[in-house]
């Protein structure tokens, strides 16, 4: 029970802000943050976080300050406080500092990061501003949750002025091993470290990731830890993993929606006896290129499958200003390309490629028409799309192809498990899937079902929160 209210911060508001003449209208994201903190409030066994006010969100705003002057922006769940951020440092900052050199380090890349002193600086601005934003809000009482490597500063900037706060941190990508965090600059590593160190309780995906952060903790900054919590002379900071999850229950329910029979059926009938499907993010982290060479391997050694399998490969756009990213696009294309014309007929097209985003029930459609589900990224914090398409049989069959390098392949341990960088194990793995016997389908989709159902993202949210409210008694039981 609190009596102050919750105040996410996190790089993105839950709602885009359209303005025409002088109406703003707000169309909420329907990611998984929104409905995770959402759940929050009104959850079925009653709400984890009790306050009559709504949940304040603070957010960069792709909306100038005129635009949104004298405009309320709240709608039933969430009151938005937007965060200004000029162009010059916001691209120093977020396409600098976050995403051309936090995203390829924490994903293993450390050939494509870029070290530039205006990005770090532009990163100490924005969560400045951030914090400002946060400083004209809070309250006694609020309790604050801090999202994700964009803001890695701000949780000390809190303890700083506002020490009675409770303040979270989640880290939504993989925290990486101590030889690549030390490739920061040393005051830059430290700066990152111990503004993490600001919150009470500190979050990652899976137990690795925790691990990696304690031992940058202690190298970086000189702090041991007892278990997983952190000694700061006059407070403990905790450090666990929260694997993050999904609505089970909502991706389950799809598999009845008429919308997803339809798409379900037309995708049977119209693509080959055997499906394989993919979908992600154009990203470099994702093993698209892995994954095209492994089924191309795979149309090499096992030639009876040709003309009976079907390769759906979605890619969704993201950041392709980026130059690194149009590269990789072109050498997709170029992949899909090479491979439809070695192997295709005028009667078979191996793999039908697509980079343009689907609509849910045609993404659901595909989850459940398919054979196989071949995510294959070279590292990823999480990955969700698996963990959707195991909650989306219904049926109870279907096989599952994981990366090892996917936060998700440690909870899901009955998926084929494969290294994505060798292109026989992906082949053989596909081939074995296509073997696979249903009763044997279904064991496998039954114990991950189980599992993801028990800890969904409404027991992630729910967990987070009740570590928050217990630290208080450990502490005590620390002393
Ligand atoms: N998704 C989407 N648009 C699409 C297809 C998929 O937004 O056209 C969703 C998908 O359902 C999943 C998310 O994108 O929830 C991808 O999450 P994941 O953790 O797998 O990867 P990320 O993109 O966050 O690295």
């Amino acid at each position: 029970e609190n009596n102050g209210r919750l105040i996410i911060v996190a790089y993105r508001l839950p709602f885009k802000i359209i303005r025409e003449n002088d109406q703003i209208q707000l169309f909420q994201n329907s990611g998984g943050l929104v409905s995770a903190v959402l759940s929050l409030v009104a959850n079925q066994n009653g709400p984890v976080f009790q306050s009559t006010e709504k949940i304040q969100w603070i957010g960069f705003s792709e909306n100038s300050r005129e635009e949104l002057e004298g405009q309320s922006l709240a709608n039933e769940s969430f009151q938005a406080h937007p965060v200004f951020i000029s162009d010059e440092v916001n691209e120093n900052y977020y396409e600098g500092f976050c995403n051309n050199l936090i995203w390829p380090l924490c994903h293993y890349f450390p050939s494509l990061a870029r070290f530039d002193d205006a990005y770090f600086e532009a990163y100490q601005i924005a969560n400045q501003l951030f914090f400002e934003k946060l400083d004209e809000v809070i309250r006694p009482g609020d309790v604050v949750w801090v999202q994700d490597y964009q803001l890695m500063l701000l949780p000390d900037m809190i303890r700083q002025k506002h020490p009675d706060n409770k303040t979270g941190f989640f880290f939504h990508i993989p925290f990486p091993s101590y030889e690549i965090f030390r490739l920061l600059p040393v005051t830059w590593r430290k700066a990152l470290v111990n503004g993490m160190l600001g919150a009470d309780v500190l979050g990652f995906h899976t137990n690795d990731y925790v691990e990696y952060f304690l031992k940058s903790a202690r190298l970086v900054s000189g702090l041991g830890n007892k278990l997983h919590y952190i000694n700061m002379s006059n407070r403990i900071v905790k450090v666990d993993a929260f694997p993050i999850s999904i609505d089970f229950a909502k991706f389950n329910d799809a598999f009845d929606d008429p919308a997803v029979v339809n798409a379900r059926d037309e995708a049977r009938h119209s693509l080959k006896e055997k499906i394989i499907f993919s979908v992600d993010r154009l990203d470099y982290s994702k093993g698209i290129i892995h994954r095209l060479k492994g089924f191309e391997r795979f149309l090499e050694r096992y030639s009876e499958w040709h003309e009976k399998v079907s390769f759906v490969m979605v890619v969704v756009p993201s950041r392709d200003s980026i130059e690194q990213y149009q590269q990789m696009k072109s050498d997709i294309d170029q992949t899909v390309g090479k491979i439809n014309s070695d192997y295709g007929n005028i009667y078979w097209q191996p793999i039908i490629y697509q980079y343009r985003s689907m609509p849910n029930h045609e993404l659901v459609g595909m989850y459940t028409a398919s054979d196989v589900a071949l995510i294959t990224p070279v590292r990823d914090g999480m990955n969700l799309v698996c963990k959707e398409y195991v909650a989306s049989r219904k049926d109870r069959k279907g096989i599952l192809i994981l990366s090892e390098m996917a936060g998700a392949a440690a909870e899901l341990g009955e998926a084929l498990i494969i290294n994505p960088l060798d292109k026989q194990d992906i082949a053989d793995a596909i081939q074995k899937a296509f073997n696979m016997p249903e009763e044997e389908q279904t064991k496998r989709m039954d114990a991950m079902r189980e599992r993801i159902r028990n800890y969904d993202v409404f027991a992630w949210t729910n967990d987070f929160f009740t570590q928050m409210t217990m630290l208080e008694h450990e502490h005590e039981k620390l002393k």
